[in-house]
């Protein structure tokens, strides 16, 4: 019996733990004599391994404990995903970053609350099975995923039988705010399981860009002018139609995105950039990052949320064009800023392309890249303190800047 699609087990037993998956237990492991009393804290996964042989490709973690997990194919990119509980992974900086075998790399992190996810990105169609193994004399326990090579038939008859990949449920409705001031949500890219570009040193794209985020939160609602929230608040993945809904819900003021690029082939490249939102492209290096960044959600294993471009036709074309000429309003002011307060630019620092999350009718929005990790001086450059000091200032400048004559006008801190 070979089981390719959605494929649920209970390695052994975690004592009353439902994990919710649909499918049958597949008990393929006896539960461990003495099964972990309580299991508080997330799980850790340590020591990763990767095997190539003549017959397919293994990946592995080590688990001090037992736990449930399903396996589901995905197309376009091929995929196979693995979901978990929530597992703190501990490997390596670089494990599963390198093809190898039928793997194209493999990706580990936090999906949603209380759930954790590995996608492993095919070099080839695969089908996976997984097994349990008792190792160290039952004190841990490794989950194989073995894959075996499939005719390109064989994979996407698999898909087919897999479910459709979920939409993460939308976050319940903001609060009501008594608070007037104007809202501006701060964006920091990807997260969890989507780590974004990694750099010079596995510097991590979502480390770089939350530290940046909170950094300059704390810096706008320094100023009392402003009420300021964030996308994601830690190492959590968020889909990218969820980040604009969040700012349309709350009634933002102004959206930016905050991100750090990385260009492997010229590691000479440096500067920050900043992007609006446009359905043509200005140069083909901003088509080419709008294409990466955009992968966020098939990265996670997620369906890409309903089209921006429908909620765009019922506002009307008007308030789009009113919402992308602050935007560019808004980038303007904020590359003035930028320069001014010292910061290198890159050679065109204001560009447009269809970025997914840039596209909220309503919400004028701008996606910041800070800088390159290819680049030694950039990636250094963010992480140096005295540097982020000079830049969130820059920013928040700038933000002033923008929304003065909004302040000014009388709405009393209203959207726009
Ligand atoms: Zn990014």
């Amino acid at each position: 019996m070979t089981r390719t699609s959605s494929i649920s087990g209970l390695l052994g037993a975690l004592l009353g733990l439902c994990f919710g998956l649909a499918g049958s237990a597949n008990a393929q492991q006896k539960p461990p004599a003495a099964a972990p009393a309580a299991v508080l804290k997330p799980l850790v996964a340590t020591d990763g391994e990767i095997t190539v042989s003549a017959d397919g490709t293994m990946i592995s973690v080590m688990l001090a404990a037992v736990v449930p997990y399903k396996l589901d194919v995905m197309a376009k990119p091929d995929r196979v995903v693995v979901d978990l509980p929530e597992v703190n992974f501990q490997l390596t900086p670089d494990f599963g970053k390198k093809p190898a075998g039928l793997i194209k790399s493999a990706r580990f992190g936090l999906f949603a609350a209380g759930r954790s996810r590995i996608v492993i990105e095919l070099a080839s169609p695969a089908l996976p099975t997984a097994t349990v193994q008792e190792v160290l004399g039952g004190a841990a326990f490794r989950l194989n995923i073995a894959l075996k090579p499939a005719t390109a038939e064989a994979f996407a008859k698999a898909v087919q039988a897999s479910p459709p990949a979920e939409k993460l449920v939308a976050a319940p409705p903001p609060p009501i705010v008594t608070d007037q001031r104007s809202l501006i949500v701060l964006d920091p890219g990807h997260g969890g399981i989507d780590f974004g570009a990694v750099g010079i040193g596995q510097t991590q794209e979502k480390d770089v860009v939350l530290a940046f985020a909170r950094e300059l939160k704390a810096k706008l609602e320094d100023t009392g002018r402003y009420r300021v929230a964030l996308t994601r608040d830690g190492d959590v993945f968020v889909p990218l139609g969820e980040r604009v809904k969040i700012a349309q819900r709350a009634g933002a003021a102004l959206f930016i995105s905050i991100h750090a690029d990385t260009l492997a082939a010229a590691p000479d490249v440096r500067g920050f950039t900043v992007y609006t939102g446009s359905e043509k492209a200005s140069d083909a290096d901003a088509a080419r990052l709008a294409e990466a960044e955009n992968l966020s959600d098939q990265i996670a294993g997620v369906e890409t949320d309903d089209d921006p471009d429908e909620i765009a036709g019922i506002l009307g074309d008007l308030t789009l064009r009113e919402t992308r000429t602050y935007s560019h309003l808004f980038a303007r002011t904020l590359v003035g800023q930028m320069s001014g307060g010292g910061s290198k630019a890159n050679k065109n620092p204001h560009r447009s392309a269809r970025f997914r999350v840039l596209r909220a009718p309503d919400v004028p929005s701008v996606l910041l890249e800070l800088g390159y990790l290819s680049s030694k001086t950039d990636a250094e450059m963010m992480k140096n303190p005295a540097w982020r000091d000079q830049t969130t200032s820059a920013i928040v400048t700038a933000v002033n800047d923008f929304m003065g004559p909004r302040l000014t006008a009388g709405e009393g801190g209203q959207r726009r």
